[in-house]
């Protein structure tokens, strides 16, 4: 089966301030993608993670905030023009909602160590689910399986759950991550980024 890929015409990246130039210069470097050990693993491996949804970048890069002990650090978001190339569509792997085949694919990135596909797609598509990684893992190193099946079912029923609303996530509220894996492919280019400024006692969002 082929399929046809038409990527957005933007796409967005939650960062802090102080990488913008290196986004400038090379959106996509394998280097910048692991380089901290303490990092916990991504939903689809390494890579850089976009959305096509400013607003959900925007709310991505103030997340990030917490995640910093530096305290100097601002959030920005990147916006990159994308390259309406056609891509091989044995190289692109889409999930179109949630599903056990999403939810085994991110177990298997997050929760193994090690690569663990033979060939790592070089544009994967798909429901975000970094919610409260931290916290699942600590909940599933107390109550992994011997069963391997178990593992993957009690995974599901946990990056799925919302604790806010008592409920499962809707792929509304989820979100799509569009994540771009191989540092190789000439397909995004910087085009402007957004900034924080004060604004009325508050803050707002303003393009630079
Ligand atoms: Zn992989």
């Amino acid at each position: 089966m082929t399929a046809e890929l038409f990527l957005p015409e933007y796409v967005y990246h939650g960062t802090f301030l102080h990488n913008v130039s290196f986004f400038k210069q090379k959106p996509l470097d394998r280097t910048k993608w692991r380089t901290d050990s303490t990092h916990y693993l991504k939903d689809f491996g390494d890579g850089l993670y976009t959305n096509a949804d400013l607003e959900q970048a925007q709310i991505f890069s103030k997340r990030k905030l917490r995640t910093t002990s530096d305290l100097e650090a601002k959030p920005a978001v990147i916006k990159f023009r994308v390259n309406p190339v056609k891509y091989p569509s044995d190289d692109i792997l889409v999930f179109s909602g949630m599903s056990q085949e999403w939810s085994d694919y991110i177990y298997n990135h997050r929760m193994v160590k090690a690569e663990p596909c033979v060939h790592h797609h070089s544009i994967i598509i798909g429901p975000i689910a970094d919610g409260n990684f931290k916290e699942i893992f600590q909940q599933f190193s107390r109550s992994r399986h011997q069963d391997v099946q178990a593992n993957y079912n009690w995974f599901r029923t946990h990056i799925t759950f919302n604790k806010l609303t008592n409920k499962s996530y809707t792929d509304k509220e989820i979100g799509t991550q569009i994540v771009f894996c191989n540092d190789q492919l000439n397909i995004l280019h910087y085009e402007s980024h957004y900034i924080l400024e004060p604004y009325h006692r508050q803050e707002r969002w303003k393009e630079v």
